[in-house]
């Protein structure tokens, strides 16, 4: 086995990842991803190769119960896997850069210092990414690590798009819109020239539509605004987030129906979303087949808030040229693209209903003043990619 560079992407129960190898001149080729889920209750392994085909599928052991157990459970399985390989490097998915990291970078421990310093910030995200990044130093020393971040894509906007405005004193605490999903733009604005000439040079909205969704304003591949905003509870309805609320609205959660700030935390982050107007399921593809009222409602607010973000960053762009779709509903929904499409018809959009059905790539008429698209996108690939470059592995 060659030499491999691993990705992980670490939450509060799961550690996923995925085995970039490096052939002679074609760039990163992923040989395996997998994930160890349940961590801290009922842990289990699960492994397949790119072709999908499962390599592995095991419950683990009580004892994987954070990120250094379970790292250790993965490196396991890897030196099996790999024998004879090395670790290159090791990048990591980090939720949050702050306003400083505009771009990945090697993790030193100043790094991290800073980083730590963020968790205020994404305390349901950033303590575990760096648990992940401690548990790497502990077992590979001698290994370089990279941090790349949802937010860095985003840095650079105009000054009104990144405003909360409130008080100077508390803007100076930090907060302000940062914008998340930065990697998965930032892998479609990289394929954009190649998939997509004709817009890649414009105004172009991203739409990221899986189980946290958002949409990102590009111009020139370059971010000038997104529908999250300080968290990646911000804009559209989401799986269990339920997107933009009036913030009158969590005052009275406080101050009437007397929810502490805990509560009011899993409302907005796990009960929220098409899970809650649904009642039912926070998966798409659930209410998609469900000819219950409350499911309908769900899949119609989704569409509804998704068209008016495209409206109202269309006005952002000053006017739109292109519309892409990705993530797990994005790319597979031909239903929900086609009632976004309609919706956003008064734009230009004029949907190919074969090529939409067919997953497009092109999923608009040959005439269709504002072309859209269907093109998966690649969190994993983009942070190999970072991680090669900064560690001059490529
Ligand atoms: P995550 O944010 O967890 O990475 P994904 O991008 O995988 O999420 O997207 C998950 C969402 O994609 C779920 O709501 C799922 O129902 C939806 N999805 C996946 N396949 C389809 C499909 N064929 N039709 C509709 N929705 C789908």
């Amino acid at each position: 086995m060659d030499d491999y560079v691993l990705v992980l992407n670490a939450g509060s129960s799961s550690l996923k990842f995925s085995v970039y190898g490096r052939p002679a001149g074609t760039g990163w080729r992923l040989e395996s991803r997998g994930q160890i889920e349940g961590i801290g209750t009922a842990p289990q392994f699960s492994a397949k190769d790119s072709n999908g085909v499962v390599l592995g599928k095991t419950k683990l052991d009580a004892a994987v119960r954070d990120a250094r157990t379970a790292l250790e459970s993965l490196a396991g399985w890897l030196a099996g896997r790999y024998q004879g390989g090395r670790v290159l490097g090791v990048g990591h998915r980090v939720v949050h850069g702050g306003a400083k990291f505009a771009g990945p970078t090697i993790v030193t421990p100043q790094v991290l210092g800073e980083l730590r310093e963020l968790i205020p910030l994404a305390p349901l995200h950033q303590p575990y990414n760096l648990a992940a990044i401690d548990a790497v130093a502990e077992r590979l020393p001698d290994v370089p690590q990279v941090a790349c971040f949802d937010t860095s894509f985003h840095r650079g906007q105009p000054a009104v798009a990144e405003l909360v405005p409130l008080p100077k004193h508390i803007r100076d605490t930090g907060v302000q819109r940062y914008g998340f999903h930065g990697l998965s733009y930032e892998y479609i604005a990289s394929v954009l020239p190649e998939s997509a000439p004709e817009i890649a040079n414009g105004r172009v909205l991203v739409a990221h539509l899986g189980s946290g969704a958002s949409l990102c304003a590009m111009k020139d591949r370059r971010s000038v605004d997104s529908s999250f905003g300080f968290t990646a509870v911000d804009g559209l309805c989401m799986g269990t987030r339920p997107g933009s609320v009036d913030p009158g609205v969590i005052l009275y959660l406080f101050q009437n129906l007397g929810l502490s700030a805990k509560e009011v935390e899993t409302i907005l982050y796990k009960k929220s979303g098409l899970l809650a107007i649904s009642g039912i399921s926070n998966d798409m593809r659930d209410l998609l087949g469900s000819a219950e009222p409350p499911a309908r409602l769900a899949v119609d607010y989704f569409v509804y808030r998704v068209a008016k973000e495209i409206g109202a960053l269309s006005a952002v762009l000053g006017g739109l040229d292109g519309l892409v779709f990705t993530a797990g509903i994005g790319e597979n929904s031909a239903e929900v693209r086609r009632r976004i499409c309609a919706a956003s018809a008064w734009l230009g959009i004029e949907l190919d209903a074969g090529a939409n059905e067919r997953n497009g790539p092109r999923i608009s008429r040959a005439g269709s003043r504002v072309s859209a698209w269907v093109i998966p996108t690649n969190e994993e690939l983009m942070i190999a990619r970072h991680t090669g470059r900064l560690l001059g592995l490529i």
